[in-house]
């Protein structure tokens, strides 16, 4: 199935073919047609599966169909989102599918100048993406008009269920138009949150769970490595010194300690970016631009970069510390391993930790690979190993390679096996008749 068959409108079908999105995925192939019909879906699939795109294909597809000009009738789509960071991504997704079709899309969020975004709002709008906050904020001074939506997307929809959004979301539900489809999309939920989510959505809504028991992406090859707290900044040094060329997310528990991190690093001559909510919002957009081109590669963030963030050439994800919500293991570790790319995560784990660890193993329903080293920290500080002994890890990427190519292998033998045995058979058929 290609997405030519669709039949969206020539614009649209155009942007995919740029985006060089031939097939959907999974999850796109499941919930495109339920919410072109206006149905609510209920959608659970791994990161990095495209989830954005399933939402917002059909959307702009409805609404670029129903308008005859470019003018807007008032917006007709919100998605909610719980990080400034992902509303800005979310939103250009939206305008790239959306490239010349009649559909406006703006993205809305805290942390900046409310004034230009009214006059924004105003101008007129189809697909508003934004975060809860600022959205309520211009609800209550009245210059935010919902009457007109009729449909209303939660990404990342276990978290903003569980960080209590769940009264904001009914009071939105009463605010927007009646009959209006609700679309729940995450990575990750929990049995508790799935029935505040199915409270919801109609009874007929559409339940599409695409997750096998272990919701880690299948393109991630992630291990754990036993590290004391005061020694993992010389693991990671070491770990970024091996590997210069290679782009990292590093995850940490605190802003102080993102802090920390990046002066340690620095004091070892590793330049990094740091993102955490400390910082003022034109600062953490200038951050998410210099590492999304890779001007610097190395990028030390809290858990608020933990979620839907897409950057496709990620090739490292470290927990240097474990996080407190186990299903952050599963979205931090899903910033690499992203549409068809693999990738790989550590996760430093400390004495203090292990109980944080059961708590991800029991999430994941598996165990985690554990690399050994079998160099001292002593030995680390002092540069007398060469190189460290995580074999195994630096030879991951050779190894997804050599998969790749012995499948390749595998399907090309057996292609030539067929068209041999079907030239036989035509051969047989051809001696038959004589
Ligand atoms: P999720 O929300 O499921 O974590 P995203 O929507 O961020 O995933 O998409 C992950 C990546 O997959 C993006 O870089 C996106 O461009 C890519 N992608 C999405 N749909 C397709 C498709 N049909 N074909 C190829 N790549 C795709
Ligand atoms: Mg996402």
């Amino acid at each position: 199935m290609k997405f030519t068959t669709y039949k969206f409108s020539e614009d649209l079908t155009r942007n995919l073919d740029k985006l060089g999105f031939v097939k959907p995925t999974d999850i796109q192939y499941k919930a495109i047609p339920s919410i072109l019909k206006g149905e609510d879906v209920f959608a659970v699939a791994q990161t990095g599966t495209g989830k954005t795109a399933a939402f917002a294909i059909p959307i702009i597809e409805n609404i670029n169909k129903y308008k005859t000009s470019r003018r807007s009738y008032g917006i007709k789509a919100i998605v909610m989102a719980p990080t400034r960071e992902l509303t800005i991504q979310i939103a250009n997704v939206f305008k790239k599918l959306a490239r010349h079709t009649k559909v406006e899309i703006f993205s809305l969020y805290g942390g900046v100048e409310q004034d230009k975004q009214i006059e924004k709002l105003q101008d007129g709008i189809d697909v508003l993406v934004t975060t809860p906050g600022r959205m309520f904020d211009l609800i209550n001074q009245k210059v935010l008009r919902l009457d007109k939506i009729d449909t209303l997307v939660i990404d990342e929809a276990d978290h903003m269920l569980s960080l209590g959004f769940v009264e904001d979301i009914k009071y939105i539900k009463k605010m927007i138009h009646k009959k209006h489809q609700t679309l729940f999309f995450s990575a990750t939920i929990n049995p508790e949150i799935k029935k505040v989510a199915f409270s919801q959505v109609k009874a007929d809504a559409i339940r599409i769970q695409i997750s096998p028991k272990n919701p880690v992406s299948k393109n991630v090859k992630h291990f754990i490595t036993f590290v004391e707290m005061d020694d993992k900044r010389f693991f990671l040094e070491r770990l970024i010194k091996e590997k210069p060329n290679k782009k990292f997310i590093v995850f940490v528990r605190t802003k102080v300690r993102a802090e920390r991190v990046a002066a340690a690093m620095d004091r070892v001559e590793i330049t990094t970016l740091t993102l955490h909510s400390s910082l003022e919002q034109e600062e953490r957009n200038a951050v998410m631009h210099a590492y999304r081109k890779s001007a610097v590669k190395i990028l030390i963030a809290t858990d608020i970069s933990a979620r839907g963030i897409d950057i496709a050439d990620i090739d490292y994800v470290i927990n240097y510390d474990l996080p407190d919500d186990p299903e952050n293991y599963v979205h931090r570790v899903g910033r690499t391993g992203r549409g068809v790319n693999k990738g790989i995560a550590i996760s430093f784990v400390s004495t203090e930790e292990k109980e944080k660890l059961e708590e991800i193993k029991k999430f994941i329903n598996d165990d985690i690979k554990e690399l050994k080293t079998n160099i001292s920290t002593n030995q680390i500080i002092e540069a007398k190993m060469p190189r460290y002994n995580f074999e195994e890890l630096i030879n991951e990427d050779e190894i997804w390679k050599k998969k790749k190519v012995v499948k390749k292998e595998k399907s090309e033998a057996a292609r030539k096996a067929k068209v041999k045995k079907a030239q036989e058979q035509r051969k047989n058929k051809k001696k038959k008749k004589k």
